[in-house]
Formats: C-alpha cells, structure tokens, sequence
C-alpha cells in the first residue's frame, strides 16, 4: 500500500499528501501507521561526502523531524553503481556525491527520480539543479588559476582559453583528464566554443603542461609552490584547506600562491557543484525530501558550506573566513546538467589532445 500510495500522491505537497492519506486509508489505519512508523523513521543516505562535521549537520534534521540518517559512505561510482545492482529493492532514499557529471552519470543510469518542491526550487538557483528536478546542488566549488606569486602577476591572467597561449609554455599544472572535475570544465567550454575550439584548446593547454598530470588538485598547489610550473588548476576548497591547515609546511605552500578567479570580464569562473537527488523507488520518498529541503535551510546551508570550505547555494548565508578573503567572483551562469551532457565528447576531445 505504502507503494500505491505513493504513488497516488506524487507531485503533491507533504501536508496535502498526509491529510489525503490519512482520510483514504483510515479503514486500515492502524497497519498504515505501523509501516510508516517503520519506514518513515528513518532515511538511508548513500553519501560520497567524508566530513566529520557532516555528522553534526543530519544531527539537526533528527532533531527537527525525528527522522534518524542512516549513512553509507563510498566512493560515488561505487554508491551509483550499488543502487543500481539493488534495482528495486534498494533502502537508498537520498544520494549526496560532487560534481554535476556525476550526479548526470547517476541520472543517465536511472538511478535517480524527479521531484518538485517549492522550497528547493526557490533556494537553489536554477542552474545550479537539474530542470526536470533529477538533482539539486547544495554547495558551489570554483575551479580557479592558483599562481605562484613569485613568478606570475595576476594583471597576466585572465581566462581558461589564454592557458593554451604558447606564453606559458611548461608552466601549466593540472591532474589527469580521468578526473571529474577536469571532464566538467572542458564540457563547459565545449557549451561555449564548440568542439573544434575546445579541441584545439586542449591541445596547447596540453602542450603548455609543466609535466605529465599525476596526483589531485592538492598535489597542482603543491608542485606550484615548488617551481614545477607557475599556474595550478584547482577547485578553491584545496587552497582554503592548505591555509587552514594545522601543519606549517601546508601553510608555507599555500603563503607562496595566489587565487585568480578567470574569465570575470565575459562569463564568469566556472562553478560546479555538490549535490543530491531522491533516489528512484525511495523507500522514504517524503522523508526524503524533507532532508534535502532541510539541507538548504539556513542553518544547513552555514554548516554543509564551512565543513569543506565551500559556497553555499543560498544567498545570505555567511561563508568561512578563509574563503570571504578570496573575495568576490562571479560564476558562470550555464546549467550544471550541460557538464554531464557533454562529458562523453569532452573525454574524447581530451583523449585525442593528449591529456592523460
Ligand atoms: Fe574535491
């Protein structure tokens, strides 16, 4: 019954959706209420996100809803990959992983059902989710130019497009093109310029390379500090924790590089995200929700963005010191779904220009 009727009541609003059932279903209303007490007490959140603090935050949505978070962290190939092999007896209500590619592979595989509500439709801008409502974005990283201040005045950087400029030839530091991050900015550039342009960007970007890529965005910083090259390509988050960082031999890299915000004259930095989706035949789907609306609240908003230095999606909500100092920005305006929509072209424009 649980099934039929939610079925029933999609699209509806959690209250409406209550009230109808509890008046239709009275005559067996005493089961109904038995299985909701059963499955609507608790949410199985399939998370790729390993934060300490994560804990503290679905803290406060049992606290608001009584609803206990039952968390399964993994890798997000690995959580997609499982709900999908639970096919239609997955207990996954809600998964949380990073990059707008992702949550497109997660989608592209079924695994992940539309949703509407007005609460996050309104908090979340629109570009920043799926139109059809498959995922939302909860925070915002930025993919930024990290320059060794020793070697680079900032007054000579300007975009993503002037990296494959033979000027900087053998200083350009960036991890593999297997990476998500770097799938999703080449998927943008290939929803700006086309595939011919963001071809032959690729291929100086490869030939600027300081060295074959190896490591993560972290390991770009730290190469640039070093004088491997003079330019990393990294998400902020990386900087912020470098500066953060109890060690001082991470606070002495992070004091030798500056952060560059590109393309500000014309479209803007490019911004990915982390989001969720409510996961198909969610065996909580209402609860479900309400987790994801209560992520965007305000409170949420503060603690989900400072424990990994990010932005929030909610405007109004203060930011981590460290990350207020990297100062204004503005982000590209282009639906995140375009990153996953082109990430299969984008690997092969990367795959045919050499980056490995
Ligand atoms: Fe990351």
């Amino acid at each position: 019954m649980e099934k039929v009727s939610r079925r029933i009541f999609l699209g509806m609003g959690a209250a409406a959706t209550a009230y109808v059932a509890h008046h239709l279903w009275n005559q067996d209303a005493e089961s109904s209420y038995a299985q909701q007490r059963q499955t609507g007490g608790v949410i199985n959140v399939y998370s790729a996100r390993h934060y300490d603090t994560d804990k503290a935050l679905y803290s406060g949505f049992t606290q608001q809803t009584g609803i206990r978070v039952n968390i399964i962290e993994a890798e997000a190939d690995a959580l997609i990959e499982r709900i999908r092999s639970e096919g239609s007896r997955t207990p996954a209500d809600v998964l949380i992983t990073v990059d707008a590619g992702r949550l497109w592979r997660a989608q592209e595989a079924g695994i992940l059902q539309p949703i509407q509500s007005r609460v996050l439709n309104s908090v979340v801008p629109a570009n920043l989710r799926e139109p059809q409502g498959h995922w939302f974005g909860l925070s915002r990283r930025v993919r930024v130019l990290i320059y060794d201040k020793a070697k680079v005045n900032p007054n000579q950087l300007s975009t993503y497009e002037d990296l494959a400029n033979p000027k900087w030839r053998r200083q350009i530091l960036i991890r593999s093109s297997s990476n998500i991050y770097n799938q999703s900015l080449t998927g943008s550039l290939l929803a700006i310029h086309g595939a011919k342009k963001t071809e032959e960007w690729a291929r100086g970007l490869v030939q600027n390379f300081a060295r074959a890529p190896e490591g993560n965005d972290t390991a770009q910083i730290r190469a640039c500090a070093a004088g491997v090259g003079s330019i990393a390509i990294a998400n902020h988050y990386y900087l912020a924790r470098l500066i953060a960082s109890d060690k001082a031999e991470d606070r002495a890299v992070a004091e030798k590089v500056g952060l560059f915000f590109p393309n500000q004259r014309d479209r803007g930095a490019h911004v990915n995200i982390c989001g969720a989706g409510v996961v198909a035949g969610a065996p909580n789907r209402q609860a479900a929700i309400r987790f994801l609306e209560y992520l965007v609240s305000p409170k949420a908003q503060e603690m989900f963005a400072m424990a990994n230095f990010e932005y929030p999606v909610r405007s109004g909500v203060p930011l981590h010191p460290i990350v207020q100092q990297f100062g204004n920005f503005r982000g590209q305006n282009v639906n995140a779904a375009v990153f996953g929509r082109n990430n299969a072209e984008a690997l092969r424009i990367m795959d045919r220009a050499g980056w490995r």
